[in-house]
């Protein structure tokens, strides 16, 4: 009988990180910092293991956290969330994605996706009856061509799934963007899941344009982030989804027995260090936007060539210069000839457009960029 994911493989994150580990090269592959989070931070596990706080957690969430995260809401964006009923914390991203897809999606509903996308949004569609309906951003800008958007549009439109900062482009949506998509599902039953897992890492002074700014967006949203991103805790793997309360009661019909509630002493530890202090995520832009410009100094001596990332930690490049081979061909040849190891841009996309693309993890610390560079201006 057929699969019920024909033409789906190993995720290109575990493929490339485990040809890092075969070639023992430099992963800048899969996205994940090579340093700790906060120290604090890292206390507070230890402390909540140890008080004894190893047993379920709330399905929605310790209400210590979501507490913490409706005032961060409110904070950074404005927006006052209902943490019992508006707010579920989830096992990643991951999980928070596709619960609210299956929440919602019904056989034969069509969702809207931008390619490049990553890689989870299509095989969550496809499993819950849905049609994925691919748009190809266009290069070099990469920007949402909203008439397009506009004629993609019809009465089985369930969801958009937008993702800014951008995974694997490093674009962020404006103020314009938002204005576009709003006159857009206006009058309408169109539902958005937005991934704003990189929600503090925008760089060059710009804002995030988080769905919960614009009450008429938030209405229809399920808002979905990640404190593996914000934290450097990417394998602690709790992320959280905020949604109005009808939408939350749904994704949480999902969420109850997809995971039924997320790992305790992580929960309680980060509701302590989100109550203590939000300088850190304050601190974020910067912090990344100096890896971000260190990397990019150096590679100005390499061959490939590139526009600075507006927001996440990754970095793309071109390698139009150096070869014409296939993205996914290239990044065999880079690990053999540099010792590092990259993600083609291709595999995000249904139907990829000419490029020659890679992405770059620069979540890393100087000398693993410094070396990593060498090794690039060397082909
Ligand atoms: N969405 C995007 C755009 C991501 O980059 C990631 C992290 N790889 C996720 C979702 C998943 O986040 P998590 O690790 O918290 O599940
Ligand atoms: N989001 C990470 C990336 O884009 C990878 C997550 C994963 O490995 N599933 O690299």
């Amino acid at each position: 009988p057929e699969t019920k994911l024909p033409g789906v493989g190993t995720t290109i994150f575990a493929q490339m990180s485990a040809l890092a580990q075969a070639h023992q090269a430099i992963n800048l592959s899969q996205g994940f910092p090579d340093f700790d989070g906060p120290e604090a931070l890292l206390a507070r596990v230890d402390h909540h293991i140890r008080a004894g706080a190893n047993q379920y957690a709330p399905m929605n969430g310790v209400p210590a956290l979501t507490a913490a995260i409706a005032a961060k809401v409110q904070r950074c964006y404005g927006r006052q969330v209902d943490a019992a009923s508006e707010v579920t914390v989830t096992s990643g991203a991951t999980e928070a994605l596709f619960a609210a897809i299956a929440a919602v999606v019904r056989p034969g509903d069509e969702v809207i996706v931008f390619d490049p996308a990553y890689d989870s949004y299509d095989p969550a569609v496809r499993l819950n009856g849905g049609k994925a309906v691919h748009l190809q951003l266009q290069p070099p800008a990469f920007g949402i061509d909203w008439d397009e958007v506009a004629r993609a549009i019809n009465p089985s439109t369930r969801m958009i799934i937008l993702n800014t900062p951008h995974n694997p482009i490093g674009q962020v949506l404006s103020e314009a963007d938002m204005q576009a998509l709003s006159r857009l599902v206006e009058g309408t039953d169109i539902l958005l899941l937005a991934d704003e897992v990189y929600e503090h890492i925008v760089f060059d002074g710009a804002a995030h344009q988080s769905m919960n700014r614009y009450p008429d967006l938030a209405k229809r949203s399920f808002v979905v982030s990640s404190f593996g991103k914000t934290y450097h805790t990417t394998g602690w793997k709790v992320g959280y989804c905020v949604a109005p309360a009808p939408l939350s009661a749904e994704l949480r019909k999902v969420h109850q027995y997809l995971t039924f509630s997320t790992s305790t002493p992580f929960q309680l530890a980060l509701a302590d260090y989100l109550n203590a202090d939000s300088s850190h995520d304050q601190a974020l832009p910067a912090f990344y936007q100096a890896k971000r410009d260190h990397f990019n100094a150096l590679m100005a001596d390499s061959r490939f060539r590139f526009t600075p990332a507006g927001g996440t930690y990754f970095q793309v490049m071109d390698y139009s210069a150096i070869s014409d081979l296939p993205d996914t061909e290239f990044v065999l040849c880079l690990v053999e000839q540099a010792g590092v190891v990259a993600i083609p841009l291709s595999v995000f996309c249904q139907q990829p457009p000419e490029m020659k693309l890679v992405r770059f993890c620069f979540a890393k610390n100087e000398s693993t960029l410094e070396q990593a560079a060498e090794r690039l201006c060397t082909i």
